[in-house]
């Protein structure tokens, strides 16, 4: 066995002299280095006492069994929930606090808020079927706006 002090490259034939790569006289290499190292046996991942889960846990295996049934094949929580209530409280909260100044922001904001309770209500009954909350959350809060500010305006007129 001989290697190459340039590129570290080993021969079998002893009788080669020179590297083959980059032409530098080889040494004769100790009988150590020929030897192929061995590290010990791999790890076992479990001794930790983290034990291989071949099934997921309790909490989502009812879930997925309830899946094929309930929304035909698609998972749950998927993109095309109800928002449609959360939409209109959204519209009616923004238009409430367009026209704050007039008397009819009062009832539109009260609109905004009961679509958007209502809204917020069923995706917490069924979150499988409504979605928005944002969007309720948003409505709410522009209808409690325009109604808080139509209230006020309606105050300031009839006084005035
Ligand atoms: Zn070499």
């Amino acid at each position: 066995m001989k290697i190459c002090p340039q590129c570290r490259q080993s021969y079998d034939d002893d009788g080669l002299n020179f590297c083959l790569n980059d032409g530098s006289v080889l040494n004769q290499a100790p009988s150590s280095e020929a030897k192929t190292m061995y590290f010990e046996a791999a790890r076992k991942t479990t001794e930790y006492g983290v034990a291989p889960q071949s099934q997921p846990p309790a909490v989502w295996q009812g879930q997925q069994q309830m899946q094929p049934q309930q929304f035909g094949g698609v998972a749950p929580y998927a993109v095309n929930r109800d928002k449609s209530l959360p939409i209109i409280s959204l519209l009616l909260g923004i238009f409430s606090v367009l026209l704050m100044c007039f008397v009819i922001g009062v009832p539109i904001g009260l609109g905004a808020i009961i679509t958007g309770a209502l809204a917020i209500k069923n995706e917490n009954n069924d979150p499988g079927r409504f979605g928005g909350r944002g969007l309720a959350i948003g409505g709410v809060v522009l209808g409690a706006l325009g109604l808080v500010a139509g209230l006020f305006f309606f105050i300031l007129y009839s006084i005035g």
